[in-house]
């Protein structure tokens, strides 16, 4: 059976609306936001993030971006020489090919350029929601949800969502967070889930959210340190530091 994501007792009435918990957030993580990165950048580092670890994924994409930084760059590079560069991330076979396979399609399908729209995303070699999602918002400020792992764990124990799948949650958010919210919820809830709802031992102590259906009430674990303020630490676009425009620090994934 899969582990519950809802940790410690659960009381829906005490399920906080979504608007007060980002306001919330905002104060914690304050900082300019707004910011965008090149789409063709963010889709392959969100595709290089998928099932690696942060500052693999960071190593990874400024290796393979510094030398194919385009879709024309990219979709002629031999796939031996991708793989060699994206070897510090998980899976860099499978990646390295389905990285050209999907330059060659954004040349093929769309001049070398990455689609605005969701369906199109959609279509591309190795691009799931979340990817497709992470582009729209980061690339494009395109209002969408991108749902990663920490944002599946964080909707689930507020319980706005009530789902074993990001595709679930996705649905589940688009129903009750205020569009205006959604450029911003994929960051701060990462940055969130990354240091106070953390997937083992959540620092219910520290949680600065009035109402919370799965608060733990001994506290939670760990206790160890507090939240640190600004600075995009989780994000696919942060960790591209240079690589990207400056003010555009943001994004983060899961799985496609
Ligand atoms: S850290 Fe906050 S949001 Fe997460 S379970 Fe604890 S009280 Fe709820």
């Amino acid at each position: 059976m899969a582990r519950p994501l809802h940790q410690g007792s659960r009381d829906e009435g005490l399920r906080p609306a979504p608007a007060d918990v980002l306001r919330a957030l905002r104060r914690i993580y304050p900082r300019e936001r707004g910011g965008r990165a090149d789409p063709f950048q963010t889709l392959v580092a969100t595709v290089i993030s998928q099932r690696t670890r942060e500052e693999s994924t960071a190593i990874a994409s400024q290796r393979l971006l510094g030398r194919f930084p385009d879709a024309p760059s990219l979709a002629a590079a031999p796939v031996a020489d991708v793989e060699r560069l994206i070897r510090p991330s998980g899976f860099y076979r499978n990646k390295a090919r389905t990285l050209v396979r999907l330059a060659r399609a954004l040349m093929d399908r769309h001049g070398g350029r990455v689609p605005t729209s969701l369906e199109e995303l959609l279509a591309l070699p190795g691009v799931g929601r979340k990817t497709a999602n992470c582009v729209l918002v980061y690339g494009f400020g395109v209002p969408a949800i991108p749902v990663d792992t920490h944002v599946h764990r964080v909707s689930n124990r507020l319980g706005w969502a009530h789902s074993s799948t990001p595709e679930g949650t996705e649905r589940a958010l688009s129903a009750i967070v205020p569009r205006e919210h959604w450029l911003e919820i994929n960051e701060l809830l990462v940055l969130f889930g990354r240091e106070l709802c953390r997937p083992i031992g959540p620092r219910c102590g520290e949680c600065p959210l009035e109402r919370c259906p799965s608060r733990r009430a001994d506290g939670g674990g760990g206790g160890r340190g507090r939240a640190r303020a600004g600075g995009p630490k989780c994000t696919v676009l942060g960790e591209l530091g240079s690589l990207v425009a400056p003010g555009a620090r943001r994004g983060k994934g899961y799985e496609g």
